[in-house]
């Protein structure tokens, strides 16, 4: 990848030093203490200039300039869970029952700015594609992860109480699952496992970008019942098979898809 120009760096809103650019920040944490909306912060929320819904915020992973979640320190994700875990409380207060916590990453992925950042959307109820998940009683998610555990073919990675799968019927090379090895209870927001999850999103990047080079993608977590965090490169454009039929053609199986992430050695960011 392309180091940043010049005019990338001078341009962007979500470097340290540039904090006028942005409304101001709901929060930051700054070590070394000092005033809202000046630098010395190492993770920062600011409300979208663009926003969808009403409360829609940004949280800038780090004040350094990188372009992917994959290039962060173990200190920065850990600042982005907290940055999550405070907002997502700050939303319940507010009668907001409901945090979508994404990433976009890439502009065919729909990220609008390369300054490594996820996004936060309070929502009154959980939205339609997490109701959809829901089982009668059984959970899906613990009986997948029991599967794939027992076969090993489509398991990436296991750590920490987590564990990374290449998503059986995955719709697109490389889509992941991540999530606790133990149901869960309450919110991801209110689990520990979090910033652990946050981190095999990070592992997942890195690796993804050994074996495919940098690529556009799409994560978000899904907070219902046996939470888990869904990752889907984008490496492939949908068009009017995938939109208009609703079928997906996914080239790459989700055992190979496994393997090759395995074996992909944690590159150097
Ligand atoms: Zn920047
Ligand atoms: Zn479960
Ligand atoms: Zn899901």
């Amino acid at each position: 990848m392309d180091p940043p120009t010049e005019d990338e760096l001078l341009s962007c809103p979500f470097c340290e030093g540039h904090e006028e650019r942005t409304p101001p920040e709901t929060f930051a944490i700054r070590p070394g203490g000092g005033a809202a909306d000046t630098p010395g912060w190492t993770v920062r929320v600011v409300p979208n200039l663009y926003p969808v819904f009403k409360h829609h915020e940004v949280v800038v992973s780090t004040p350094r300039h990188v372009r992917s979640f994959a290039e962060l320190t173990d200190d920065e994700v850990a600042g982005v869970a907290t940055a999550w875990r405070e907002r997502a409380l700050v939303a319940r207060e507010e009668g907001f029952d409901y945090v979508h916590a994404f990433l976009n990453e890439g502009r065919e992925a729909g990220a609008s700015l390369p300054h490594s950042h996820t996004q936060l959307v309070w929502l009154k109820e959980a939205p339609p594609a997490v109701l959809a998940e829901d089982g009668n009683g059984d959970c899906a998610v613990c009986r997948h992860i029991e599967a794939e555990l027992a076969s090993g073919e489509r398991l990436v990675l296991e750590r920490d109480g987590l564990v990374a799968l290449a998503a059986y019927g995955g719709r697109l090379p490389y889509e992941l699952l991540i999530a606790p090895l133990e149901h869960p209870t309450g919110t991801a927001f209110e689990n520990e496992l979090l910033t652990a999850a946050l981190s095999l999103v990070s592992e997942a990047l890195r690796r993804l970008r050994t074996v495919e080079g940098s690529a556009p993608v799409n994560a978000w977590l899904h907070d219902h019942g046996h939470w888990h965090i869904e990752l889907l490169p984008r490496l492939t454009v949908f068009a009017g098979i995938e939109l208009g039929a609703g079928i997906y053609v996914n080239s790459l199986a989700p055992e190979d898809a496994a393997a090759e992430l395995r074996d992909a050695s944690r590159a150097e960011s």
